[in-house]
């Protein structure tokens, strides 16, 4: 019996005499069940029945490992009472940092605070399940373990043997905990050869703009830090949506006394706590940055000593190729990454590399000076910044306005408020991974910030991609695999690392370098290009050339190119087709942009598909073989957080797996077992993985058991392990996690996505990123070993973007009047909670699309009205929700609803063409290369063109 419906049958008083009957036992068979009490009856009515929800037999600890990133996590009380979670509550014991300023409690939101109820809805998947019609018929039968892995198994190992192991996939979605589901895939993937997708730049997180200018996405400070902010842009962000249980940090140093000012196109949900309001056009976000940087400029407010000791703007670039001056200009055997800068005592000089430290050296800002080349000729080079203060000429608060729609004075406010700030800062958001040219709106942002000197001060600073990690996750994968792997691997690093370090590389750098390195051998390869290549969602961008004035040749040249010379990789090999996916925490049909040319393209080369889930997302649905896995009180997990909130959250497994289902580890471990059972009886030793290299497939599970020591059900003892190999959260032990909740991170350890922000963490202070950088004048990790706004790469340079410029955004999916941009919702994380019937409620219970009044109007459409939107792409129909907090000419989708909550099960998706931006196929330059999870081309959303009508007349 479903909890909700005991509790409304019994408060109606109707089932009074059944309540007398029956009674909730332990569960064996799933929660839903119950059976024929021994005892009399404990209910006398409605009363009772409340009462008793208060009353449990067992409280744990735990949180929901879903992506609510950058809200990530929450500690939680979990209530239990005869094997069933009956509900939760806050937790609120997270230590106090300092004495002057806010804790962190208490954490939660309204999706978290109903998992209890989630966990036992009908949408919860009770047994493995196989299809039996076509794909997407929706005819399943229902199969047990034994079959399901047995089949999968075999046709994994069809496939290594057959074809070869790159073309198995496994598609990570934003479920993926980098905790022990991860361990599970990771280390099957390693020992098959096979290939990971990086879902980050796909989901549109890709940070590109920070990558370019930072050399890195994962920064951020702690959110108690913004108590020292005195200004705060909320800059495209949403947060009361987005950062519910932070959002509090942002009242309390409002209360304090910092400003807040919200930036963008509409007058989203957080704009009502703002003191200011700047509006701006979709898309017009670079032109507005670079209008602040003109007045910063022009006006002589910036930091110039921040400027000449922290960015490259004082590195001079050649007149006639609009390079870099380097060293291999100057001698034949000179370092290609050595730069210059001009001082005036000194000439033309080598830019510093082992330290920002200047000395004595004061970099010019302006100026043209000749230089001496290796091969005898002369050449004129100037600094950036001179490049860059003739161009701003462009972006007076006049003219820019006519880009980006502010009102110049609130440009000219905007700077004087930056310039005044004692510490600027902006909050996490990733709205610009979504816009085509999002990446020159981040660096626009950068630049004003750095003009400003405004990081690395507590309470400063541009926010990056928020991660932090357990660093124990590699080591933990590393262990399955064979000795002499692991062996050869090690070898390999600590060789590359010496070699590296002779070249000044820092070890933020030489981390990721070995992270590069793991993308160009393939074991994880970007999502995105994945989808574009074997997806064909290439195809969509096909009109690329009508859509964006500036491309000078077909997208698809550039691909070419792009992976000839090695920029970006794709595995497997065009032309090799992917046979078998796993789908996990993932839902690739509802989530990538233009999702109908997946089940044109690539389903039908896959011979088998897997999912593994919780529910029956859309992915599952057109599935071959579906695996329920365990809800998150029902298993062992932690998984990555965010450093605004630096707590790891453990999850205990407290109550029984429902029905049938069980853990990723479980599922994994299982299949690795069947997969070397089933070797050896077909007499398959080895296979060759894709660099031609024997491995062996007929031990494949004992090395993920690591030779017995983890089996199927021992999920606790791989939490254990990570926690025995992290360095960064001083010794806590997975029982006392799992006991207390929550570990506060001690240091950024060594993980790639954690250690971007650059500082120390002392546990009686608030954490602010950067000061490695700035006061300890450790180099960036960028080809300039600064703040990098010039980018001289090919791709940039024939695309017109080596310095930050507006480019107004492409009429993506054609000429039609209206933009559709998005926004996280406030009711569902990705798609977990979407079809939740609480969230429902709180909602008009199906997809909406956001529209101003005047474009209604014009279009004779009244609030709750169907309609038809549609662009060359195809169409869709929802109900509109008419709003005067929207801007005309731009309509809003909150994302995640799944394409059969919409009409004939078509998705907003379906005329999203994501056009593949050129400069994200670059790569060669250091800094510019692809890592995970970051500088691959990525997926976007918000410059899509489309026309409404409406469809049924108005109710009268
Ligand atoms: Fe916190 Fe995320 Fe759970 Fe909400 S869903 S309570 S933000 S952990």
């Amino acid at each position: 019996m479903h909890r909700r419906r005991f509790l409304q049958g019994a408060a109606a008083g109707a089932a009074s005499l059944a309540l007398g009957m029956w009674k909730l036992e332990p569960r064996a068979a799933g929660a839903r069940s119950v059976s024929r009490a021994a005892t009399p009856p404990v209910y006398d009515g409605w009363a009772d029945v409340y009462r008793a929800r208060w009353t449990w037999d067992k409280v744990g600890r735990s949180t929901h490992f879903v992506n609510c990133w950058p809200q990530a996590h929450c500690a939680w009380n979990v209530y239990m009472k005869d094997g069933i979670v009956w509900r939760e509550e806050q937790a609120g014991d997270y230590p106090q940092t300092r004495p002057d300023v806010p804790d962190f409690n208490p954490r939660g939101c309204q999706k978290g605070g109903c998992y209890s109820e989630r966990m036992y809805d009908p949408a919860r998947l009770e047994y493995p399940l196989k299809r039996v019609g076509e794909r997407g018929s929706g005819r399943w039968q229902r199969i047990g373990w034994e079959q399901a892995l047995g089949e999968i198994a075999s046709s994994l190992i069809d496939t290594i043997s057959e074809e070869g192991s790159d073309r198995v996939i496994f598609d990570l979605g934003p479920l993926y905990t980098l905790g022990v589901l991860s361990v599970a895939q990771q280390s099957l993937a390693m020992l098959l050869d096979s290939v990971s997708l990086d879902p980050n730049t796909e989901i549109g997180d890709g940070g590109r703009g920070l990558a370019e200018t930072f050399g890195k996405i994962c920064f951020d400070r702690s959110g108690d830090d913004f108590f020292f902010s005195d200004l705060i842009l909320i800059w495209g962000g949403n947060p009361l949506y987005t950062q519910i249980p932070n959002m509090h940090f942002l009242t309390e140093a409002r209360y304090k006394g910092a400003e807040i000012v919200l930036i963008g196109p509409d007058y989203n949900p957080s704009a009502i706590h703002a003191d200011l309001w700047v509006p701006v056009k979709p898309g017009g976000d670079a032109a507005l940055a670079l209008g602040v940087a003109q007045v910063l400029v022009s006006e002589g407010l910036i930091d110039r000593d921040f400027v000449r000791q922290q960015t490259d703007l004082p590195l001079l670039i050649r007149e006639d190729t609009r390079l870099f001056l380097r060293g291999s200009d100057l001698e034949p055997d000179g370092d290609e990454e050595e730069l210059f800068l001009h001082d005036a005592e000194r000439g033309v000089v080598p830019a510093p590399r082992r330290s920002l430290d200047l000395g004595e050296l004061r970099p010019s800002l302006e100026g043209r000076f000749e230089v001496v080349l290796g091969d005898g000729t002369s050449v004129t080079v100037r600094p950036v910044f001179s490049r860059l203060r003739e161009q701003l000429a462009d972006y007076t608060p006049e003219k820019a306005s006519r880009l980006c729609g502010t009102p110049p004075f609130l440009i000219r406010d905007l700077a004087g408020r930056l310039a005044r700030a004692k510490a600027a800062s902006t909050l996490c958001t990733t709205i610009f991974s979504k816009y085509y040219h999002g990446n020159l709106a981040v660096r626009a942002q950068a630049l004003v910030f750095a003009l400003t000197g405004q990081f690395g001060k507590k309470g400063s600073g541009l926010a990056g991609l928020s991660f932090m990690l357990q660093d124990g996750l590699q080591k933990v994968i590393l262990s399955g695999l064979p000795l002499g792997r692991q062996l050869s691997l090690i070898t390999d690093a600590v060789l590359e690392m010496a070699r590296l370090w002779l070249r000044g590389y820092t070890d933020e750098m030489m981390v990721y370098e070995r992270y590069r390195g793991l993308y160009e051998s393939g074991e994880l390869m970007s999502g995105a290009l994945f989808w574009y290549v074997h997806g064909g969602v290439v195809q969509a961008s096909d009109q690329l050339q009508d859509w964006d004035p500036h491309l000078g040749r077909p997208v698809g040249e550039v691909l070419e190119e792009s992976l000839s010379k090695g920029w970006q990789h794709v595995w497997p090999r065009p032309g090799n087709d992917p046979r078998v996916m796993f789908v996990m925490g993932s839902n690739p049909l509802r989530r990538v942009r233009s999702y109908p040319l997946l089940l044109e393209n690539l389903w039908p080369k896959l011979r088998t598909i897997v999912t593994l889930d919780s529910r029956m997302p859309t992915t599952a649905l057109h599935s071959d073989y579906v695996l329920p896995v365990t809800g998150w009180y029902e298993r062992t997990e932690l998984k990555w957080v965010t450093g605004v909130t630096p707590f790891i959250h453990a999850g205990a497994k407290l109550a029984e797996p429902h029905h049938e289902s069980k853990s990723d580890w479980e599922i994994f471990s299982l299949l690795a077992r069947t997969l070397q059972q089933q070797a050896r009886e077909r007499g398959l030793a080895t296979f060759l993985d894709r660099h031609g290299n024997e491995r062996r497939l007929d031990d494949v599970y004992d090395h993920f058991s690591r030779q017995g020591d983890f089996g199927p059900t021992d999920d606790d003892k791989v939490a254990e392990a990570l926690l025995a190999n992290s360095s960064n959260l001083e010794g806590v032990t997975w029982d006392q996690l799992k006991e207390r909740g929550w570990a506060r991170f001690t240091s950024l350890g060594t993980s790639p996505i954690a250690i971007g922000s650059a500082t120390e963490i002392r546990p009686d202070d608030t954490i602010t990123h950067f000061t490695k950088h700035v006061f300890e004048k450790k180099p960036w990790p960028t080809l300039s070993r600064r703040i990098q706004f010039y980018l001289d790469q090919s791709l940039y340079l024939e695309m017109g973007e080596e310095l930050p410029r507006h480019k107004d955004p492409p009429t993506a999916g054609g000429d039609y009047p209206l933009v559709l941009s998005g926004g996280h919702t406030r009711w569902s994380v990705h798609a977990s909670w979407r079809d939740d019937a609480l969230m429902l409620q709180q909602q008009r219970g199906e997809p909406v699309i956001h529209m101003g009044v005047l474009d209604a109007e014009a279009r004779e459409i009244r609030d709750g009205d169907m309609v038809r939107v549609w662009n060359d792409l195809g169409e869709f129909q929802v109900m509109a929700k008419v709003s005067p907090a929207m801007r005309p000419g731009m309509l809003v989708i909150y994302h995640a609803w799944e394409n059969y909550q919409f009409r004939d099960g078509v998705g907003y998706q379906t005329l999203i063409p994501s056009p593949l931006n050129p400069v994200e196929l670059s790569g060669g330059q250091y800094h510019l290369r692809p890592m995970a999870p970051c500088l691959q081309p990525s997926h976007t959303d918000r410059d899509t063109r489309v026309e409404v009508a409406r469809l049924e007349p108005s109710p009268s």
